[in-house]
């Protein structure tokens, strides 16, 4: 049998469905290949080899039993750290969760159980997903497959990491400001942030809640789609949750792949100027609008004149709900407990827990939250930010009457040395630049790769209106058609 490890997920599947290898095998290959790269990666915070094994032969068994498996049975994927796995250790990045295993498991977790994919282990991520370059996480960086001394992006940096590596065919990721995008542009994968509420975030650790959206991570745009129909649809357990079907995503994906685009139109957002984009990301990003016109799509230009504001309002937003959702870290109810010596109070173990299990981003954060929210600044910061939002939203309902769907590069630069943007704040915020305005709308986005700069890849973005999840498959399947795909040198 060829490298196991070099397939994609649909191809996988389709070999352990007609018995020509089993999900044992497969899982054994990228667990050997986890074991000989990931020393220099460090894709994986956790790596469950035994559960993998025991999936997997339940999976073999099932099969020679006669039963139907689904579409990705005996696939094996990779889990950002943020989802909560029952008896498996999740840290979310921080010391304040080590050592925490869950009594539950999220529901995108259950999902992919239960649709026969075997979880291979937990990936590194900045710490909370607050981040842009997996440097945040606790425990150290994950390093980029295409130049190992270069970040993979983040805050899912490790999952990104893991399928460029061929560690794992299929991801998942959660995208809160760009988390699953912005990672698959600089690793030259495809990563999908669903509409918000297509996939459940029962059991994600939550960051910012209205914004925080778990979805699919792949090498190819239908590896994405097969994924995204595995784990999206409605879930009572999630109030945020839409309660209808997935679009047809996967019936997309293949639509696209034929590569006509004939009688699409597709925008491009005129205030993406390009400033502070890097000259070899934009060259990319022409010669995909040039392919993408080929392929018949029609091009226009529309204005959101908001847009400039995402940034700004983001991290007024997204701070402002992570300082409330964190404030459950106490050092009583997860993980880390320090100071409890029996003599101090309450109080102090809380405030000495909290001082060494967050980390310097993760504090930032806290503190600007809650100095946007406290009385007398509400009005000023949090709530001129939510107006912001709306103002965000009309800018794309009014595309979206013009326009199929919107395109722009994914990141404005490629993936940048480990080092170069963790001194300023602001450096490390702009890598979100293009995706943030899609996470305030709540629409559906994707990265696909799209070209090389200097020999690191370059993606482009899909962004469709929200519960149009399947125009975003069609046009990046119809643009990956006409580009292929991009093999990083050999590890
Ligand atoms: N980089 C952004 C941030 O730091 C987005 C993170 C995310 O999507 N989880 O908040």
């Amino acid at each position: 049998m060829s490298d196991l490890t070099r397939l994609t997920a649909t191809e996988i599947a389709g070999l352990v469905a007609a018995g020509e290898t089993s999900a044992v095998e497969v899982t054994r290959a990228h667990l050997d290949r986890i074991a000989a790269v990931d020393d220099r990666v460090h894709a994986f915070l956790h790596v469950d080899s035994e559960g993998a094994l025991a999936a997997a032969a339940e999976v073999d068994a099932r099969r020679a039993a006669g039963e139907e498996l689904g579409p990705l049975a005996g696939v094996p994927v990779a889990v950002k750290d943020v989802l909560t796995t029952k008896g498996v250790p999740t840290t979310v990045g921080s010391k304040i969760l080590e050592g925490w295993r869950p009594p539950y498991d999220s529901t995108i977790v259950r999902r992919l159980r239960e649709a026969g994919t075997v979880m291979l282990g937990k990936t590194n991520m900045d710490e909370f997903a607050m981040g842009s370059s997996t440097e945040y996480s606790a425990y150290g960086p994950t390093h980029n497959p295409w130049d190992l001394s270069r970040i993979p992006g983040g805050s899912g940096g490790g999952s990104a990491a893991a399928l460029a590596a061929y560690e794992a065919p299929l991801a998942i990721g959660s995208d809160t400001g760009g988390s699953i995008r912005q990672p698959g542009a600089v690793t030259g994968t495809v990563g999908a942030k669903p509409t918000y509420g297509g996939t459940s975030r029962y059991g994600l650790v939550a960051f910012s809640s209205s914004l925080d959206t778990p979805g699919p991570c792949a090498r190819t745009v239908l590896d994405a789609a097969l994924l995204h129909e595995v784990i999206g649809g409605h879930d009572p357990r999630d109030s945020t949750s839409i309660p209808q079907p997935v679009p047809d995503v996967v019936a997309a994906a293949k639509r696209g792949a034929t590569g006509d685009l004939t009688g699409v139109r597709l925008g491009i957002v005129s205030e993406f100027t390009g400033e502070g984009a890097e000259p070899g990301v934009l060259a990319a990003f022409r010669e995909s609008v040039d392919a993408l016109t080929k392929l018949g799509a029609e091009i226009v230009e529309v204005s959101c004149p908001n847009f400039k504001y995402a940034l700004p309002a983001y991290y007024l937003i997204a701070p402002s709900e992570c300082s409330s959702n964190l404030a459950r870290f106490d050092g009583v109810r997860f993980g880390l407990r320090v100071g409890d010596d029996g003599n101090r109070s309450l109080e102090e173990v809380m405030s000495m827990t909290r001082e060494v299990g967050f980390g310097p981003e993760v504090k930032r954060r806290i503190m600007i939250g809650t100095y946007a929210l406290s009385s007398g600044y509400y009005d000023a910061y949090y709530g001129q930010a939510q107006k912001v939002r709306t103002l965000i939203t009309r800018d794309f309902t009014a595309a979206f009457e013009q326009v199929d769907a919107l395109i722009s590069p994914t990141t404005p630069f490629v993936a940048f040395p480990v080092g170069a943007r963790t001194s300023d704040p602001y450096q490390m915020y702009l890598a979100d630049l293009f995706t943030i305005p899609t996470n305030l709308y709540g629409g559906p986005g994707i990265s696909v790769p799209c070209g090389l700069s200097d020999g690191l890849p370059v993606g482009l973005q899909v962004m469709a209106p929200t519960m149009a999840d399947d125009r975003m498959y069609r046009v990046a399947a119809a643009l990956e058609s006409a580009v292929g795909t991009f093999t990083p040198p050999a590890l």
